[in-house]
């Protein structure tokens, strides 16, 4: 598909401090913008990131059908852009696509666009050790209708944010057995905007009680384990890797994939099955439990220190270097940073 491009006549971006970057409050000078109307993607526009016009009718602001991903791109240690396992956000963004009856957006606008984009705008991703380029595919529909149906025109965009080193602090989640994130039969699994708009309030509450972050339990019993706010969990449990299996209520997370992955290549047994809270805490107490973490594209690994429930604080053992969370971090780190030769296949490069 033949791609307009219409460049920035003033670049923004001496305008950014790339020493003292904040997530997402930066943009990089171009987005790329698809058209969908009578059944067919019409027109793939690159133009400098900016405001679009739309009327108060616009059908994804009442009803929801927004969806969205997000993934990173790095320079390598040789210079070169490249975007870590893109192939899968696309597979995931389809899904999401699928699921709130939005048509499916083609590799050619996705990643040959998303190439286009960034050879545009590669003076934006970061040098500097730690930092990177997040990437926001987006789509939503822009029917001037107020009716509960499909819309018939979308939108898909592509906006690129320069990131800071995302350091956090072991973190500090509390396990919600009130609300919840997302039921059989729900959208849990897709990547729409109304799952992240439910999270707020009970994140706020936990986040008024001195935590970080919350656990999402499942919504028929509260009693297992399911994801973090926008990280999957994993907990080392006697030595082995025990994540919740993924279905109706989990986001499908490439960096959760991809810490599988490397953790059977290293021959640790893998467990993809349900893990109740009860489990959890008596584990934490007898000591089998000895690393809890969150997998997301955001921090890569994010370590728990304390997982509060019923208010009680239980608390996992500080890290070592060679805990496996530690290491398989650095892993992923230099696999992105183009420092592993063959990566697995997962680096696609500019
Ligand atoms: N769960 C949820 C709800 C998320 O929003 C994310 C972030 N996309 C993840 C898990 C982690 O997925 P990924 O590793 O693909 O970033």
């Amino acid at each position: 598909m033949q791609i307009q491009i219409q460049p920035t006549s003033s670049s923004r971006i001496d305008q950014v401090d790339f020493d003292n970057l904040t997530f997402g409050r930066s943009f990089a000078d171009h987005m790329l913008v698809a058209e969908y109307a009578d059944g067919a993607w019409q027109s793939v526009t690159i133009q400098p990131y900016g405001p679009l016009a739309y009327q108060p009718a616009m059908m994804s602001l009442h009803y929801g059908q927004s969806i969205f991903e997000g993934m990173k791109g790095y320079r390598s240690v040789s210079g070169d852009i490249q975007v870590f396992r893109p192939e899968e956000n696309l597979k995931r963004f389809n899904k999401s696509a699928l699921r709130m009856c939005m048509p499916e957006v083609p590799k050619e606008i996705f990643l040959d666009g998303l190439r286009t984009l960034l050879k545009l705008d590669q003076a934006w991703v970061p040098a500097k050790e730690g930092c990177s380029l997040y990437i926001r595919p987006f789509m939503f529909a822009t029917d001037e209708y107020v009716g509960v149906t499909p819309s018939n025109t979308y939108k898909f965009i592509i906006f690129n944010c320069p990131v800071g080193s995302y350091y956090t602090k072991p973190l500090r989640v509390r396990v919600e057995t009130e609300f919840i994130r997302a039921a059989k039969g729900g959208v849990g699994f897709a990547k729409n905007a109304g799952n992240y708009g439910g999270s707020l309030f009970p994140t706020q509450n936990a986040i008024k009680d001195g935590y970080d972050q919350i656990i999402w339990t499942d919504a028929a019993t509260h009693q297992f384990v399911e994801e973090a706010g926008t990280m999957n969990l994993m907990f080392v449990v006697n030595g082995s890797l025990v994540t919740a299996p993924t279905g109706d209520t989990i986001l499908d997370g490439v960096t959760r994939k991809s810490v599988l992955q490397i953790a059977k290549d290293w021959g640790m047994d893998v467990q993809e099955r349900p893990l109740s809270i009860k489990e959890l805490i008596q584990g934490i107490q007898s000591g089998v439990v000895t690393e809890a973490f969150g997998a997301g594209t955001a921090a890569v690994i994010a370590p728990i220190a304390t997982i509060g429930f019923e208010g009680i604080d239980y608390h996992l053992p500080a890290r070592k270097d060679d805990d496996f969370s530690v290491k398989v971090y650095n892993e992923i780190n230099q696999i992105r940073l183009g420092q592993i030769p063959d990566a697995r296949g997962w680096i696609w490069k500019v």
